[in-house]
């Protein structure tokens, strides 16, 4: 048998991340940048009001109090988006909005509550320093400025600030694409009728939400019947737009385990037995003329999942370029005992909470791997060594963070 660590290593030999693309600024979303992105305006690219109020100049209103305050002209309105046909002279102002440029000779906005709010003329209750609710052009950000680093990961704020310098599309490394596919002539698709001996497919469901949430784009393919020549028809139909292909079921050793029977002689996957609990089969190689990856997960969704997040999603990782590629692995006190076979690493389904600020992990729901509603109750996996075979209670265990969320 193989360890879980020498099958990770065998997955992720020579997986690197995919090659730059250019994509569309939203494309390019939780994805890595891979060219430095430098500004060619200012940012601002203005002077501009950071108020709406009076565009004034600062000398002619340097009296005003609110007993005594200083009435100027209006000798128009600036709106945001206008260009000023307005030039500022001593002793009159202009009505700017928020966003307006800042028109030649004033160097001072009022904001609007300090005066009547006057059209024609209007009235100043106080005096204002120079430059005071002006943005500078360039104050952000001066022209020639790297704004982002090639190897940056791409998050909202980022991708607001591609859009800020007037960019629609960068390069960047894309998200790989994962073929997901269910193998088993027992299942039929969610919202389909059950008829005696059927159960739904969960795993390609189950698998495409994980390959979303590691930031692939995923393909969900559904069910091939247990039958080789659909498997590999479906497979050379797939290979075209995966960067990764998983199927789920058929790899053991009944007497219909279709993927290994139609990818074991092509003699390039491999179906091993990896000491692990859930998900001791596991196929692993590379097809078609691309050597694209292939993984055959078991079928049970339970060990489908276990060996999608142990192995499959770290490859994805990689391919995006973005670190850690693994989940955060946390110490945590265990509340309940958790046995585990001798020799195999298990990874146990349990709740991790935080209590008087300390990690505590209690095991949710049995251990039959078929169990998929005990696995919906789960947010981490609670982790036994292989040498171990039982953790106590009270012990501080390694525990997996699974994707974080609320109950
Ligand atoms: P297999 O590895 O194909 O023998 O499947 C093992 C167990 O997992 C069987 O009980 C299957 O019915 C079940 N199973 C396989 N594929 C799926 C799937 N896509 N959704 C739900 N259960 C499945
Ligand atoms: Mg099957």
């Amino acid at each position: 048998m193989k360890t879980v660590d020498e099958h990770l290593a065998t997955v992720l030999a020579g997986i690197g991340p995919l090659s730059p693309l250019e994509l569309t600024m939203l494309d390019a979303h939780g994805c890595v940048l891979a060219e430095d992105v430098t500004a060619t305006h200012p940012l601002p690219p203005f002077d501009n009001s950071a108020m709406d109020g009076y565009a004034v100049r600062a000398a002619d209103i340097a009296t005003a109090t609110a007993s005594t305050p200083v009435t100027l002209p209006v000798v128009g309105d600036i709106a945001a988006g206008s260009v000023t046909p307005y030039s500022v002279q001593p002793g009159l102002c202009v009505r700017i909005m928020t966003g307006a440029p800042l028109p030649p000779g004033a160097d001072t906005v009022v904001p609007q509550e300090w005066t009547d709010e006057g059209l024609a003329q209007v009235s100043i209750r106080a005096a204002a320093s120079v430059g005071q609710h002006i943005r500078r052009a360039g104050e952000d950000v001066v022209p020639g400025t790297v704004v982002l680093t090639s190897g940056t990961h791409l998050g909202a704020t980022q991708i607001g600030l591609i859009a800020a310098v007037g960019r629609d599309r960068v390069l960047a490394r894309p998200r790989p694409r994962v073929v997901i596919l269910s193998t088993g002539s027992e299942l039929v698709d969610p919202g389909q009728p059950l008829t005696p001996g059927k159960i739904p497919d969960a795993n390609s469901a189950l698998l495409t939400a994980a390959a979303q949430e590691a930031g692939a784009i995923a393909y969900r393919v559904g069910i091939v019947p247990d039958d080789p020549r659909q498997l590999l028809d479906a497979l050379e139909d797939q290979l075209i737009r995966a960067d990764v292909v998983v199927t789920s079921g058929g790899v053991s050793v009944g007497a219909y385990d279709v993927v290994k029977d139609a990818l074991g002689r092509l003699g390039t996957v491999a179906f091993d037995k990896v000491a692990m609990q859930p998900g001791m089969p596991q196929g692993f190689g590379r097809i078609g003329p691309d050597q694209t990856p292939f993984f055959g997960l078991p079928g049970n969704p339970v060990s489908a999942y276990v060996s999608f997040e142990v192995f499959v999603r770290p490859v994805l990782r990689r391919m995006l370029g973005v670190e850690p590629i693994t989940r955060p692995t946390v110490r945590a006190r265990l509340v309940e005992p958790v046995g585990s076979p001798p020799g195999k690493r298990t990874f146990a389904r349990g709740w991790l909470s935080v209590e008087h600020g300390k990690y505590v992990v209690r095991p949710v729901g049995g251990s039959g791997s078929h169990l998929i509603a005990s696995l919906s109750g789960a947010n981490a996996f609670i982790v036994v060594p292989e040498d171990v075979t039982q953790l106590d209670a009270e012990s501080t265990v390694d525990v997996m963070m699974l994707e974080r969320r609320q109950r």
